[in-house]
């Protein structure tokens, strides 16, 4: 059962249990279940689910994150890559966030079913959404180019904390030089990416440092990240 994921997972440096095996199947299954009702991921083979969602979550794991962290995922959509890191850290304290209300009631429900503890749903924007600079960790994949990314996610980090944003595509180096002004001005460095091979393409993991607090005007009102990016 799972076991791509299970090889997947391994190589990212963890060793899935069979509770936890259980945990993803159950997930696959309320996935695309509520999928014939809520539109939550366009990825409808179980095989895809297990690839190109909970093991392509998993590789944040190739950055260490420290026991009992306070991870936030910004933009969780169905909960990626927020809920299979829980499931493979259940010591991590998460929170997701998501816009949506439908998605946001499907993340809750999941992770009741999936019995996880220390998981807080957060319907809201990331724009107006409490816990500034109040989380280790900031995730976030598929939540538009870098500089908004940076605008949604930068300000909830803490001072020494990181954001991990999870990107792939021939553009990454030109999206990376345009998001030079907004490290600068919400506080964050590069640090070194971690790449790895998913699905025969390479992909990369943005690792930024947070190295000084960011200035209370961002994130800039509703919107506005997307409108006019840094
Ligand atoms: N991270 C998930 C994934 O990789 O499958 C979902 C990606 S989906 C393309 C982007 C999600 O971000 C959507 O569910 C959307 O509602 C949410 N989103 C976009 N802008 C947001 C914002 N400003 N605050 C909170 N959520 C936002």
């Amino acid at each position: 059962m799972l076991d791509a994921l299970a090889t997947a997972a391994r190589a990212f440096g963890v060793e899935l249990n069979d509770t936890q095996r259980a945990q993803f199947d159950r997930y696959r299954t309320e996935l695309l279940a509520w999928n014939e009702r809520v539109n939550l991921t366009a990825i409808v083979d179980p095989g895809e689910v297990e690839t190109l969602h909970f093991a392509d979550s998993l590789a944040c794991l190739l950055e260490p994150i420290e026991s009992q962290a306070r991870l936030l995922d910004v933009g969780a959509g169905a909960g990626f890559p927020g809920l299979p890191l829980k499931i493979a850290r259940p010591d991590l304290r998460l929170t997701l966030l998501e816009a949506t209300g439908k998605k946001a009631r499907f993340l809750e429900h999941v992770a009741g079913v999936l019995g996880l503890d220390d998981v807080e749903v957060v319907n809201d924007r990331a724009e107006t959404a409490p816990g500034r600079e109040a989380f280790d960790l900031v995730v976030a994949r598929a939540v538009g180019a870098l500089p908004v990314l940076l605008e949604l996610t930068l300000p909830f980090s803490r001072v020494g904390g990181r954001v991990l944003a999870m990107k792939k595509g021939p553009a990454l180096p030109a999206e990376l030089g345009s998001a030079r002004h907004a490290l600068n001005v919400l506080g964050g460095e590069l640090a070194a990416p971690r790449t790895y091979a998913l699905a025969g393409e390479s992909r990369q993991i943005i690792v930024i440092a947070k190295v000084a607090a960011t200035p209370s005007e961002y994130p800039r009102r509703s919107g506005m990240p997307a409108k006019h990016p840094l």
